[in-house]
C-alpha cells in the first residue's frame, strides 16, 4: 500500500518539513550492518565526534541528543544552578518554543529577556540586566544565550559574536549558542567555524542537524570541557541517551565527511535570497527583517496571506505580528520558489487571474 504524502508540494512553513538528505540517508544505510555496541560505545559515534572536533579545530566534547529542545535545556541546566538566570532574546526559542524545558531541567533557573533588532540580543540591555541588581534576592545572571542564525533570520557577524563573548567574560557569564541553524549562519559568514564559536568565547553550542537534512538529531558541543562533567548522566536521566546511538551519529558523518553540511545550508540560504528578491519586487510586499540565512520574513497584507493559503501554501505567521515566515531548506528548489512567487503575484493582482 502506498500513501500519498499529506503535503505533496514543497512547503515553506519550516525547514523541518523537508525529509532526509541523500548524504545522511547513505550514511545511515552504511551503519545499518551487523551488530555493534550500544549507547555510543561504537566506532561511528567516535568518528562523528572526531569529525566535529576537526570541524571546529579544537578538542571539544560532543554529545548527541534527539532534538533541539533537549540540547538547549540540558546544556543550560549543565551551566546553571537553580538560583541562576539565563539572559536571552525575548523571541528566543528557549523562551517561546520549548514549553519551559530550560526552567524544568535546571530546576527553576529563571530566564531574563533582552530586546534587540531582528532577534539579536542588544548587548547594552544585557549589561543593564546584569547590573541593575547584585543583591541576594535577584536570580543571579549566569548565562548569555544567543541564537545563531536568529529566530528572525538574521546572523550575528564575527565582530558581534566576539563582542558578546567579551561582554560575557567581563560580566562573569557563560556563553551558550542555540545553533539550530548554525550551519546556515556559517554558510553566510564564510569563516572557519572556530571564529564564531570558541574563539569568540562560546562555551557551549547546540548544533542543529535536523533542519539541515537529518531525520533526528542535534549535537551538544562543549568547548569548555569542564562544563561537560557528568553531562552523560544528564542526558540519560532526561531520556536523551540513544541506545542505538550509531543512528544518531551516522548522520553527522554523512553531513561532515561529504561537505553536505555547508552545501545544504548554502543552498537553503540561496533559495531564501531568491525568494526575498522576488517578494520585494511585488507591490505591497516588504521584508520585515534582513534575509541573512534561510528565512524570509515578509509583511504580507491578510488578503495576500489568505490568497496563498487558498492555493495550498503553508507558512507561519505566529512569530511576529503581521509577519509571514517562509523557510527554505536543503530540499527547496528554484522552481518551488518560482511557483510561490507566481502565486503571490497572482493574488497581489499583478497578473490577471486565469
Ligand atoms: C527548531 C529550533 C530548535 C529545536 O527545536 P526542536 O523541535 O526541539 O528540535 C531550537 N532552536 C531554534 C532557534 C529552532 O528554530
Amino acid at each position: 500500500m502506498t500513501l500519498s504524502p499529506q503535503v505533496a508540494k514543497n512547503q515553506f512553513a519550516s525547514d523541518n518539513y523537508a525529509g532526509i538528505c541523500p548524504e545522511v540517508w547513505t550514511s545511515m544505510a552504511e551503519v545499518n550492518q551487523g551488530f555493534t555496541n550500544a549507547y555510543g560505545d561504537d566506532p561511528w559515534t567516535a568518528r562523528a565526534c572526531d569529525l566535529l572536533r576537526e570541524f571546529f579545530e579544537t578538542d571539544c566534547q560532543v554529545f548527541f541528543v534527539f532534538n533541539g529542545t533537549a540540547a538547549n535545556s540540558l546544556a543550560l541546566a549543565a551551566l546553571c544552578q537553580s538560583y541562576h538566570s539565563v539572559i536571552c532574546h525575548e523571541l528566543a526559542h528557549i523562551e517561546t518554543d520549548e514549553c519551559g524545558a530550560s526552567e524544568f531541567f535546571s530546576n527553576g533557573t529563571k530566564i531574563l529577556l533582552a530586546p534587540g533588532p531582528h532577534g539579536k540580543v542588544e548587548l547594552a540591555a544585557v549589561e543593564q540586566i546584569v547590573g541593575r541588581r547584585s543583591d541576594i534576592h535577584y536570580p543571579k545572571p549566569r548565562v548569555l544565550s544567543l541564537t545563531q542564525a536568529t529566530e528572525l533570520g538574521a546572523v550575528y557577524s564575527v565582530a558581534e559574536m566576539q563582542a558578546a563573548g567579551e561582554l560575557a567574560r567581563r560580566l562573569g557569564l557563560r556563553l551558550h549558542v542555540d545553533g539550530a541553524r548554525f550551519a546556515n549562519a556559517l554558510a553566510t559568514l564564510g569563516v572557519p567555524p572556530r571564529e564564531v564559536s570558541w574563539q569568540a568565547g562560546v562555551d557551549v553550542l547546540t548544533f542543529g542537524g535536523t533542519k539541515n537534512g537529518m531525520a533526528i538529531g542535534e549535537a551538544v558541543v562543549f568547548f569548555d570541557r569542564q562544563l561537560a562533567r557528568e553531562f552523560d548522566y544528564r542526558c540519560k536521566q532526561a531520556g536523551q541517551l540513544a541506545s542505538k546511538m550509531r543512528f544518531l551519529a551516522a548522520p553527522w558523518i554523512g553531513l561532515l565527511a561529504s561537505g553536505a553540511l555547508l552545501r545544504n545550508a548554502a543552498h537553503a540560504n540561496r533559495c531564501a535570497q531568491r525568494l526575498a528578491a522576488g517578494m520585494q519586487a511585488i507591490a505591497g510586499v516588504e521584508l520585515a527583517h534582513p534575509c541573512q540565512a534561510n528565512a524570509v520574513f515578509a509583511l504580507l497584507p491578510p488578503a495576500l496571506q489568505n490568497g496563498l493559503r487558498q492555493r495550498g501554501w503553508h507558512f507561519y505567521t505566529f512569530i511576529g505580528s503581521g509577519q509571514a515566515r517562509f523557510m527554505c531548506s536543503w530540499a527547496t528548489t528554484e522552481s518551488d520558489i518560482d511557483h510561490l512567487l507566481a502565486d503571490l503575484r497572482l493574488v497581489a493582482g499583478e497578473v490577471d487571474h486565469p
